[in-house]
């Protein structure tokens, strides 16, 4: 059976990760048998310059008859003066919020080749966990949010933190499940000393809890939680949290891996599908440089075979191949030697994908674990 992906590239550096992921895809489509069609639409900035809209109706559409959407990344310094329903990233809130896609899955993990690289220079033990994001409410969607002057001229912004007990029982489950498969071991990050949503976040918690006995939940504040992953991140299996807590822990999480090129991400809701996506941004900065690292974006489209098509052992395929090309030493610049220039995007994705042939040739695919 034909597979159809929605690919959206982005922005920035979305679009130069992007076909690395698809090379990857397409290879594992010819080795597999397994049929894969692509089909790309703009998003985001990309969008706002043809269409005048971050998200247009006919790329959403294309995306809810798709059986799974490949996202870059989206934003730039280009957009940022535009009013926030042309933003690019409105674009993206938006396409989470259209796909229903309200658990956002980000697998941490440091591969021991690149221990040399992470921040910690003796990390405590291994870095395998899974932040567990809620990602369609909170800030990001709450309303009002909205900008006003008073009378005296004094500016006042406002956003609006909102969550209900279903948002909260439904992403805890999908948490308690995930530990559940894992080391059975689920942390809830809030911040309950000061906000009612943490208070309501942590009692719905504790209650979703009683039906998976066999995970030790335990619960922390966002700014201790923080702090422990940088001093003792093994001591964590999955970490459930709201929707800004995990965007910023993510960074963090992603840091401690080595580098903010290497995270992928899953976003899943109640139907098959999902989107899929780097957990990086558009990198202004390196954009068109052609030597952002396409790893997150390739271990996005494994997610991706695994969580949308069921493709476990293609899913396996990409990630090992992943760590064979790390294990053999390919790096980018982000993660090469001080000084060392480092491999092209689509060096590294030629690399990968390579190790992808070899291994389906050997037929020695290990099933590196999937959340
Ligand atoms: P960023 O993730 O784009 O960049 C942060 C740092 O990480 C930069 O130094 C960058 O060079 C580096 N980096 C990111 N991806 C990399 C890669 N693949 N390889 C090597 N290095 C990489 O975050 P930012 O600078 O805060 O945001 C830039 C833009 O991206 C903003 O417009 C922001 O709104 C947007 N953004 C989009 C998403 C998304 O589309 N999901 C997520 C975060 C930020």
């Amino acid at each position: 059976m034909r597979r159809q992906l929605a690919v959206l590239p982005g922005d920035g550096v979305g679009p130069e990760v992007t076909r690395e992921a698809v090379k990857v895809l397409a290879t594992v489509s010819a080795c597999t048998g397994r049929s894969l069609e692509f089909r790309e639409a703009p998003c985001g900035g990309a969008a706002v310059e043809a269409w005048g809209d971050p998200l247009p109706e006919f790329v959403l559409e294309l995306c809810r008859q798709s059986d799974a959407v490949l996202l870059g990344a989206v934003g730039g310094p280009r957009w940022d003066g535009l009013p926030l329903r042309l933003r690019p990233e409105q674009g993206l809130l938006r396409l989470r919020r259209h796909l229903g896609v309200f658990a956002n899955l980000r697998p941490v993990r440091l591969h021991p080749a690149l221990v040399p690289v992470s921040p910690l220079r003796r990390p405590t033990g291994d870095i395998d966990l899974v932040i567990c994001r809620e990602l369609t409410g909170g800030l990001y969607y709450g309303e009002p949010r909205e900008r006003t002057t008073g009378e005296d001229g004094t500016i006042t912004a406002r956003d609006t933190m909102t969550y209900n007990n279903h948002e909260i029982a439904r992403i805890a489950r999908v948490a308690l499940a995930l530990a559940a498969g894992r080391r059975r071991r689920l942390t809830s990050v809030d911040k309950a000393n000061v906000l009612e949503c943490s208070r309501l976040w942590r009692e719905v918690v504790q209650e979703e809890a009683a039906a998976f006995p066999q995970v030790q939940v335990g619960h922390l504040y966002v700014d201790d939680a923080a702090a422990r992953l940088v001093h003792s991140p093994h001591h964590f299996d999955v970490i459930l949290t709201e929707n800004t807590f995990g965007d910023i822990l993510s960074d963090l999480g992603a840091v401690l891996a080595g580098s903010m090129g290497l995270l992928p991400s899953a976003s899943l809701g109640p139907a098959r599908g999902g989107l899929y996506e780097p957990v990086h941004g558009s990198a202004p900065d390196i954009a068109g440089e052609g030597i952002a690292n396409p790893i997150g974006a390739i271990l996005s489209a494994a997610l991706l075979l695994e969580h949308a098509l069921g493709l476990k052992e293609e899913a396996g395929l990409v990630e090992a191949a992943v760590a064979k090309t790390l294990a053999q030493g390919y790096r980018t610049k982000d993660l090469a030697a001080g000084g060392e220039r480092g491999l092209s995007t689509a060096e590294m994705g030629d690399a990968v994908v390579r190790a992808v042939v070899q291994l389906s040739e050997e037929g020695d695919v290990k099933h590196a674990h999937l959340p």
